[in-house]
């Protein structure tokens, strides 16, 4: 039984593609016991897409009371949400924040230089270790900023759509900015998320190791780091709880004994 702390449906999150039975049904074939379900909040999204990216939170949070109440007793259900972040959008994010009882909140960086990879390809004409050190600079600013949040969304998102031989995300790319990252959330108490999206991602590329590398969370863990939080950022429902097996596996490993999940804020422990 374990918590998969990021979902999105396609209720609320434009490139959600799963209902809510789906997002059941997908739940309890990963023998979850708890979901996170955290649709996307990208206020002033850059790009012009079919569906906004930025949902309508008073309608997701009357109709996450209709599915809470409707859930089989042994799936809980938990409201949250996935914020992406520009720096012109703290004090917004932030009222938004006071205003709904979210359980568990992430707080993710979906755009390089002010626009998302997905589309601004040529972003990574940098080369790796520019753009990768420069996402990792994004993410201090968030880390170290007034924003209020739980959970920092997949800190390998850049390597997602890079095309580069070897897309993953190593320590030694930025060793210091990873320092600065990781002392920032510790010292705050955010928890840094594990992404398992991101590896799938290097498995279709055909990596050959494609967990994420030992030595970024070797070092997270020797400067305090406590808190890890594991994601599928799943938008169909055969994507819920994937890889968590070898994930916790993996993280158990490396020494961590323990995942961190949210309710109501508040920080609970789950054993990996
Ligand atoms: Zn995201
Ligand atoms: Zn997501």
């Amino acid at each position: 039984m374990f918590i998969d702390s990021h979902s999105h449906t396609k209720h609320f999150s434009g490139d959600g593609r799963m209902d809510i039975s789906e997002l059941i049904s997908g739940s309890l074939a990963a023998s979850l016991q708890a979901i996170v379900i955290t649709e996307h909040f990208d206020d002033d999204y850059p790009h012009d897409v079919d569906t906004p990216m930025a949902c309508d939170i008073d309608a997701y949070f009357e109709s996450f009371q209709k599915w809470k109440a409707k859930a089989p007793a042994s799936l809980e259900l938990r409201f949250g949400i996935e914020l992406g972040y520009q720096r012109g959008l703290v004090q917004r994010y932030n009222d938004i924040v006071h205003r709904f009882p979210f359980d568990s909140i992430i707080m993710s960086s979906h755009l390089i230089y002010g626009l998302d990879p997905y589309f601004y390809r040529d972003c990574y004409d940098q080369g790796a270790k520019e753009v990768f050190t420069r996402y990792i600079n994004d993410l201090i600013e968030i880390a170290s900023g007034e924003s209020n949040f739980d959970i920092l969304g997949h800190y390998d998102y850049i390597g997602r759509y890079a095309p580069y031989k070897d897309c993953k995300m190593y320590y030694d790319i930025c060793p210091d900015e990873f320092d600065t990252l990781f002392t920032a959330l510790i010292q705050t108490n955010r928890s840094l998320e594990i992404n398992t999206r991101s590896i799938s991602k290097l498995i279709s590329q055909g990596h050959s190791n494609p967990m994420p590398d030992d030595r970024v969370l070797l070092r997270y863990k020797d400067l305090g780091g406590t808190f890890i939080t594991l994601g599928s950022d799943a938008h169909t429902s055969d994507g819920i709880g994937l890889h968590f097996n070898e994930t916790r596996d993996y993280l158990r490993s490396l020494g961590f004994a323990v995942a961190t999940v949210f309710k109501e804020r508040k920080p609970q422990t789950i054993s990996l």
